[in-house]
């Protein structure tokens, strides 16, 4: 059975001074929470900084974005063999941060998607309606549409042991975390859209929420039967509030 999963999205934050202080905070606050899978993702040039200061740790590495090409002429790019290599579990992809600011589609998430899934890592795709697509009530549209971009090329099946965080994007950042009922309801129509084509897939497939998760509303968004932990970003940066969403979840 699929288990809850608090993953810290570090962003474009960190020192190696800031690296080396937050994960040995965290490692003290968060060393005894059983029940709860916890990882961080920093910036991708400090993951195997990071990975040795998690060392004997029970944190998981995660990484922000992955290039889709192994090896060769991609100057800027990192593959998921390099991530792989420095001890990364954890691959998100499709954040609303990428999709906006560097214009990836639905289709190139789905190739990283894929090439994650083929390292053996673990994809955490991210979904998630904009505010004027929530005001024109065309949430489950879009999140639909970024679902099938997968799900066409590589079937339902491909979601077992995976990740989903929804996080609507008017919510990112915003201090404005949507309700427990909404992000249910959300979390809901995601695991039965996915269940209509492979019911083992649609019970494993981790579905975290993100969007301004704090330390005062993770509990109650953590009682929603189909939440199964949080992605978060803000939060994250500051140990005492992110072990008190850990221990939330
Ligand atoms: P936030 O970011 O917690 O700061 O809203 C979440 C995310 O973008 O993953």
């Amino acid at each position: 059975m699929r288990h809850p999963l608090v993953m810290g999205n570090w962003k474009l934050n960190g020192s190696r001074h800031m690296v080396h202080e937050l994960i040995a905070a965290l490692r003290n606050e968060v060393s005894t929470v059983a029940g709860c899978e916890v990882a961080i993702a920093p910036p991708a040039i400090y993951l195997d900084m990071a990975k040795h200061e998690l060392a004997g740790s029970r944190i998981a590495l995660g990484a922000q974005d992955t290039g889709t090409n192994v090896s060769g002429a991609f100057t800027g790019e990192t593959s998921v063999e390099m991530l792989k290599d420095v001890g990364t579990k954890y691959v998100i992809i499709g954040h609303s941060e990428r999709r906006t600011y560097h214009k990836e589609s639905d289709e190139f998430i789905a190739e990283k998607f894929a090439v994650i899934k083929e390292a053996g890592l673990v994809p955490v795709l991210c979904i998630g309606e904009t505010e004027a697509e929530n005001a024109a009530g065309k949430t489950e549209e879009v999140c639909a549409r970024q679902l099938d971009a997968v799900l066409k090329t590589m079937g339902a099946q491909v979601f077992k042991d995976t990740v989903i965080a929804y996080e609507p994007v008017w919510a990112i950042g915003t201090g404005k975390s949507a309700t427990p009922a909404q992000a249910q309801a959300v979390h809901k129509f995601i695991r039965d859209h996915i269940a209509k084509h492979n019911a083992e897939a649609a019970a494993s497939v981790i579905i975290q929420y993100g969007g301004s998760v704090n330390a005062s509303n993770a509990a109650e968004l953590f009682t929603q039967p189909d939440i199964d932990g949080a992605l978060v970003g803000g939060a994250s940066l500051k140990a005492d509030a992110f072990a008190v969403i850990v221990k939330a979840a």
